[in-house]
């Protein structure tokens, strides 16, 4: 008899372990390692889901074993490396290992779908036999356990393959879509003739005027994300001002088809990197290198030329880039090198475009996986390279169960694949960089921009000076004149607007003071409910001043304006110029992002104004200003590594201008021009930040020098929370030696969610070696607590507090 040691679908801290279930014979060369299987559980006669984490010949269980019902998948959904993966995960995430495993799996695995047996030798007698004629046999849990033998064993004969098929995306579905024949012009006089009151209508052809290049769009997005009626539609359909077209349903990710390209020839800071990566890559070592290059030194260039040494040898490679729609422009280049031979995985994709892709990777049809962050789990086999660009990047840590960070479990993956990894970023994240410095990565530093482009001139604006705080608007005169210039040159403008931590802080209009708190060094955060202003660290609350603290100024209040009005603002002072916005609204449209770009990209708009989301990755050479209307709104997060993400914004949008023959120009408007992450931002000047933030985070004891864990509880009595939250920390100082610092319970930005309250207790600490344990211990003592309603959430190392 053989035995299968199963992780079972209950996530409970009882139950997160494997449990041990008797194969029955007649499933017995059928039931793998990485497959999914029923078992029953408990003492009723519920059956649930499991995964398969090992088969064994005989249990050390005394008493008689229950059999598993019966197998789930007919091939593994999980190789080794990822069953492997999972035990680390769950440890090093505090989460219990199914979640783990189904964070793994490819979302079409999780969503309901149809299993079926597709012939691949066709006139096979057994092929024909078991199909009985039919193209496909569909697998339900009514057949017998001769048949799954038999489907078993002509799969492993490569006879018949199992297809999944996501159900209703099976069938390519026809949709409804406005489209028009009129343009811009036209679309703006119709709706000037119309009746004031008519407003559906007037909504309807101001959208259609703002999205053109999209069209068709279908009814059901118009509907849903923008709020436009199917009857609104229909009235502008008779009066012959839009029409309706049928879409089919894509499976294939929109976006641009690449223009085939070549090897570039290296820069002789390039070649350096290239040869060292490929050394790693040939010694099979599992090097870490980080790579510091300015904006524009080419690192791209690096990532695909090494990518193609780790082909040469027959291995695979992973590229991950922060969530992939955001940079059409470097899926784009790796698929213009490398083809058919790369699959996209992104967040974007339906399940059924999801599940293409990752059986193309499965099947060994790719060689190069292109991601965001879940890519980490791509199941390529043979990696010879792992690539995390922009690796500072805070999108590479989840924030829900299980909350990994890419990097770690890349790190973990190259260990076991024995490939380099490669961290790339023109601001390298202070941890990343710090390693460097201790040299446990190896650091290549590209400091010239590819034909030694020079920097662009960065102009800081203070904000604070009279003629600045005279304007009505938000743009400054330095900052008119040089989109004026630029628009008389024929180049064009990309304009940030900051919206990071938007309106939760206050500051003064007159000096550019930031209320902060009294411990912590971070700023304080405006509390609708209370109305009051709160530490998130350490819990200090004070009232909202109705005067400057500093100046005395009743200048003091929220700040932040939205990209409506600065587009407004914009036109009105621009009438000439032909303004694209990029934002969440402007975006929500599955390649409205990747259109955007198309269109500025070929020169349609003169002005690209959007927020944080225009900050990276692009490459446009006719680009040669660039403005930030609000530098301070992301230096006053209420964060330790508000100044860390302030020069990281800075730098990579100031490194948007002038990438090509053209210097580029970049103005930063300010309230505190004096911050050195605003100088070093200005001056492009890496390394001088680094020292610069290092000491101060020394100084007050944070990342990198301490270790942070946020423990967070919830629940919905407040008084109960806090009370659980008390517990919590009497029971860590237990476990903490007298070098730890606890901080808290203090309650979280938004303190009440979907009527639960939150409280948060921070742990900063250098070698706690019994830590770990501890908050094992701790989770498993608070289960019996889940079930009245409490949830106790662990982050290692968080990317925000809030
Ligand atoms: P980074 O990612 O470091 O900001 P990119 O990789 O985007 O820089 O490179 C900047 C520009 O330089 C791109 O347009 C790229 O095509 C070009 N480029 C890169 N390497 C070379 C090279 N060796 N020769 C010529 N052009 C190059
Ligand atoms: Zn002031
Ligand atoms: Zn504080």
């Amino acid at each position: 008899m053989s035995v299968a040691e199963i992780i079972v679908d209950v996530p409970t801290m009882q139950t997160n372990r494997p449990f041990e279930y008797e194969i029955p014979d007649s499933l017995a060369e059928v039931v793998v390692a990485g497959m999914r299987v029923e078992v029953p559980f408990g003492r009723g006669k519920r059956k649930i889901q499991g995964f398969v984490m090992k088969v064994k010949d005989k249990s050390d269980f005394q008493g008689k074993l229950k059999p598993i019902t019966r197998v789930i998948d007919l091939k593994p959904v999980l190789s080794d490396e990822m069953l492997k993966l999972s035990y680390w995960l769950a440890d090093q995430t505090y989460s219990f290992q199914i979640s783990c495993l189904q964070t793994m799996l490819p979302s079409v695995m999780r969503a309901k779908y149809q299993q079926f047996v597709i012939p691949v030798v066709k006139d096979d007698p057994e092929v024909q036999a078991l199909l009985s004629n039919q193209d496909s046999l569909e697998i339900t849990s009514s057949l017998d356990d001769q048949t799954i033998r038999l489907i078993n064993k002509l799969r492993k004969n490569n006879k018949v393959d199992i297809q999944y098929v996501v159900k209703n995306k099976a069938v390519q579905v026809k949709r409804q879509a406005v489209t028009t024949d009129l343009n811009v012009i036209q679309l703006h006089e119709a709706k000037s003739k119309l009746r004031a009151n008519a407003s559906s209508q007037i909504k309807l052809l101001a959208f259609l005027a703002d999205h053109l290049q999209e069209l068709p769009i279908e009814y059901n997005v118009l509907e849903k994300d923008y709020g436009i009626s199917r009857s609104a539609i229909k009235t502008a359909e008779k009066n012959g001002l839009l029409k309706t077209a049928e879409v089919t349903k894509l499976r294939k990710p929109v976006g641009i088809t690449p223009e085939q390209t070549t090897k570039l020839a290296l820069t002789s800071e390039q070649q350096v990197a290239v040869d060292e990566i490929s050394q790693a890559i040939t010694k099979e070592s599992a090097q870490t290198f980080l790579i510091e290059g300015v904006t524009g030194s080419g690192k791209t260039e690096v990532y695909l030329q090494t990518i193609e040494k780790a082909l040469q040898q027959d291995k695979t490679a992973l590229m991950l880039v922060p969530e992939i729609s955001l940079t059409p422009q470097m899926v784009n280049r790796v698929v213009g090198r490398f083809g058919d031979q790369v699959a996209v995985l992104h967040s974007g994709l339906s399940n059924g475009e999801r599940y293409d892709e990752w059986t193309r990777i499965e099947n060994h049809e790719v060689k190069v996986v292109v991601g965001a962050r879940s890519a980490v789990f791509a199941p390529l086999d043979k990696i010879g390279l792992i690539i995390i660009d922009e690796e500072h990047e805070a999108s590479y840590k989840q924030d829900d169960n299980p909350r990994y960070h890419a990097r770690d479990v890349a790190l973990w993956r190259a260990k076991v694949n024995k490939c380099p990894v490669v961290l790339g970023s023109a601001t390298p994240s202070l941890e990343s960089r710090a390693r460097a410095e201790k040299g446990v990565y190896r650091l290549i530093r590209m400091k010239k921009r590819i034909n030694n482009q020079t920097l662009p001139h960065v102009q800081i604006v203070d904000m604070r000076d009279s003629e600045n705080s005279a304007v009505k608007g938000d743009f400054s005169p330095v900052l008119q004149t040089s989109i004026q210039e630029t628009l008389d040159n024929h180049d064009q403008a990309i304009i940030l607007l900051n919206r990071r931590g938007y309106s939760s802080f206050m500051m003064c209009r007159e000096c550019g003071f930031v209320l902060k708190c009294p411990n912590c060094d971070v700023s304080l955060t405006y509390h609708k409910d209370l109305r009051r202003m709160k530490c998130h660290y350490c819990g200090h609350e004070e009232p909202v001043p109705n005067m400057c603290p500093n100046c005395h100024s009743k200048k003091i209040g929220f700040y932040g304006t939205g990209t409506q009005n600065i587009e407004q603002q914009l036109n009105d002072l621009f009438p000439q110029a032909k303004v694209l916005r990029m934002d969440v609204d402007t975006t929500r449209r599955k390649g409205a992002h990747a259109k955007i770009l198309q269109q500025f990209g070929q020169h349609k708009a003169d002005i690209l104004l959007g927020t944080q989301m225009i900050a990276k990755g692009l490459d446009f050479p006719d680009v040669t200003l660039v403005g930030v209307i609000n530098a301070d709104t992301t230096l006053s997060l209420s964060d330790y590594r508000a100044s860390e993400r302030t020069f990281q914004l800075l730098t990579q949008v100031s490194g948007r201008a002038g990438r090509a023959q053209k210097t580029g120009h970049v103005v930063i408007q300010t309230f505190n021009p004096d911050h050195y992450a605003i100088k070093d931002a200005a001056k492009q000047d890496y390394e001088t930040f680094f020292k610069q933030e290092m000491y101060l985070r020394h100084q007050s004891n944070y990342t990198p020098y301490y270790f942070t864990t946020l423990i967070s509880v919830a629940n919905q009595d407040e008084g109960q929370t806090l009370k659980q939250a008390y517990w919590l920390k009497k029971q860590l100082q237990t476990a903490l030696s007298k070098d730890a610092i606890l901080l808290g319970p203090s309650p979280t930005m938004i303190s009440r969610k979907q009527n639960k309250y939150y409280y948060q207790i921070i742990v900063k600490y250098k070698h706690e070696p019994k830590l770990h344990e501890r908050l094992l211990e701790i989770l498993n003592e608070t289960q019996a607590d889940a079930k009245k309603g409490f949830t106790i959430a662990i982050d290692n190392e968080p990317q925000h507090i809030d």
